[in-house]
């Protein structure tokens, strides 16, 4: 069995900047990781990362602009913390090396993106997540963190209240092996392949936030899911929103630029935030001015060419490539997407879970600092603020007493059920997903009703008992996918659950969650926060109000 003060599981950005603090706070860290760090989804943010850096802006500014943007249920606490520490982490970032894209006076560049008051949005070109992502891998590396890649964990071990560690399959030998930590810190990404038209990678099935739910952990806020507007109609591959920021314009097939035409947004038209964006080109669908496969237009073709190799240059080669598109003499058609989860593990600002010595970090978790919609930059500055903040909690607070007995138990129970999922089974683990992923797309998408909320939970339902009897087609040990996707497959059903749960029972419409039977936001009712309980007679619903601080809630118009 390995043993470690502190365990992260995960290697994205949120995973690998919480080792680094935690290492800095001087414990025995070590990371274990399905993917190596470099393949973490962290890699494909395109756009930015925000920050107040400019003397002419305000951390303030940006606090408000997030609070506004989370339709008033984000813990103001949480966004304060986040934007105060989001210029002294991102200058970090560029001190470690970070290549971030210059002005003339060769200061780092800022752009708009949706929601901001000011263009605080700090990017390396449109491979911000790329450059990251390997600043921050060098740093694991220099100071000789031990990773442990290709291990896919499966559960945290719990016993006494109190969290011991992990339990991992070794995925080239097919081994169970246990994980003894003083702290665990999921930071397992989000959990896009619950549906089926998503920006998210193969990966990002929400094991971290499975793991926690199954370990009695509550899962907040699920219903709350970002659909981003921008997405290609073929793949869901991203165009990010720095191309709106950079002054790219949207388009309806009557040639009107319908976010101003229509009034969706008067006053910030295409920079609105995107939970407004997505429901506004839906709505041209609907009403018989879209385009083919439900498509708006986005044109580019004002920047001429030379700004959109400097500035877009992986746009460029997405929308040729794979819509077969070239966004120089063309719009490139898109459509909403799923794309970020705001919701996940209910932890504080420091990553503390209920559960004593379990901690979550980046898109698996909810501190919440997003609440009902995320900002586009604010993801990447909360990996790397709230990353620092876990990394050195967990490092000071980690359980010095640690059951190994536990774990081996966690190991042995593991074994029996991957023996029993891999002895044979009635359905594929795939025709299960694909149906999920699908209801999930159809169901509890941008707008959702409760007819259509009800027909997914009986979906999702039935998914459950078929999992009882899945079938695993290949009965190697090495690298086979096939039960790693089975495995997976237990997070989707988890995630999708508790997703679809939340949505039916909040009767109201605010930020990303829009319901056709309840068209306003209630701020009476619901300044909430949903808590998701795992019980052994199914999920349990709980909420807890909202503390408001100093940004009372106001309508909120872009
Ligand atoms: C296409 C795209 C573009 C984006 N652009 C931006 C942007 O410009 N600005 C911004 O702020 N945000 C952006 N976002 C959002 C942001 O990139 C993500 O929220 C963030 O990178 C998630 O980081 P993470 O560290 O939480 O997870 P990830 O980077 O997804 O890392 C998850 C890690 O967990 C590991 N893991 C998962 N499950 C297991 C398991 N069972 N066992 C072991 N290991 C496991 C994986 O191997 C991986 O290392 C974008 C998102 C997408 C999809």
């Amino acid at each position: 069995m390995k043993k470690h003060d502190v365990l992260i599981i995960g290697a994205g950005g949120a995973g690998l900047r919480a080792a680094v603090a935690a290492h800095e706070a001087g414990a025995d860290v070590a990371m274990v990781t399905k993917l190596h760090p470099v393949r973490s989804h962290t890699g494909a943010a395109e756009g930015g990362i925000n920050a107040a850096l400019k003397d002419e802006d305000d951390w303030k500014d940006h606090a408000y602009d997030t609070v506004k943007g989370s339709d008033y249920i984000g813990d103001q606490d949480a966004i304060e913390t986040m934007t105060e520490e989001a210029p002294n982490e991102v200058i970090r970032l560029e001190n470690m090396g970070m290549a971030f894209s210059r002005t003339e006076n060769g200061r780092m560049a800022q752009r708009a993106f949706g929601g901001l008051s000011f263009p605080r949005t700090t990017y390396a070109s449109d491979k911000t997540g790329h450059m990251l992502l390997h600043t921050m891998y060098e740093q694991v590396m220099k100071r000789g963190i031990t990773v442990y890649d290709e291990y896919f964990v499966t559960n945290v071990v719990r016993e006494n209240g109190k969290c011991h560690g992990a339990v991992a399959v070794d995925i080239q030998t097919g081994e169970v092996e246990g994980f003894a930590g003083g702290a665990t810190v999921l930071a397992t990404g989000g959990s896009g392949q619950v549906f089926e038209h998503t920006t998210n990678a193969v990966a990002c099935t929400g094991d971290g936030t499975s793991m926690a739910y199954r370990a009695g952990v509550p899962m907040e806020d699920m219903e709350f899911v970002q659909f981003h507007p921008t997405t290609l109609p073929s793949t869901g591959i991203l165009i990010t929103e720095g191309c709106r920021g950079e002054g790219g314009e949207l388009y309806n097939n009557k040639g009107e630029r319908f976010m101003y035409e229509y009034g969706y947004a008067a006053n910030d038209g295409e920079l609105a935030s995107r939970d407004v964006v997505s429901r506004a080109e839906l709505t041209e669908v609907q009403e018989g001015r879209g385009f083919e496969d439900g498509c708006v237009h986005l044109d580019l073709t004002h920047f001429g060419e030379e700004k959109i190799e400097e500035r877009l240059s992986q746009i460029l080669e997405l929308a040729r490539d794979f819509e077969d598109v070239d966004p120089v003499t063309e719009p490139i058609p898109v459509k909403p997407g799923q794309h970020y989860m705001m919701g996940g593990v209910a932890c504080d600002a420091n990553g503390a879970t209920e559960l004593d010595g379990l901690y979550a970090v980046g898109e698996t978790a909810c501190v919440s600092v997003h609440g009902a919609n995320r900002l586009g930059g604010n993801a990447l500055l909360e990996l790397v603020v709230m990353g620092k903040l876990a990394g050195q909690h967990s490092a000071n607070n980690h359980l010095t007493n640690v059951s190994t007995s536990a774990v081996e138990q966690a190991v042995d129970d593991e074994r029996a059920r991957i023996d029993e999922l891999m002895s044979g089974g009635k359905e594929h683990q795939s025709v299960i997903r694909q149906d999920v992923q699908n209801v999930m797309t159809e169901k509890v998408n941008v707008f959702r009703a409760e007819e259509g909320l009800e027909e997914a939970l009986e979906v999702i339902d039935e998914a459950k008992e078929r999992y009882e009897d899945v079938n695993v087609k290949d009965s190697s040990k090495t690298f086979n996918t096939d039960l790693i996707q089975a495995l997976e497959l237990r997070s989707i059903i988890d995630c999708a659950e508790t997703i679809t749960i939340g949505a039916l029972k909040r009767t109201e419409s605010r930020g990303a969650h829009w319901r056709y039977e309840h068209q306003d936001r209630d701020d009476e009712n619901w300044l909430k926060h949903t808590y998701v309980y795992h019980t052994e007679d199914g999920p349990e619903v709980k909420y807890e109000d909202v503390e408001i601080k100093d940004y009372k809630p106001k309508a909120r118009s872009y």
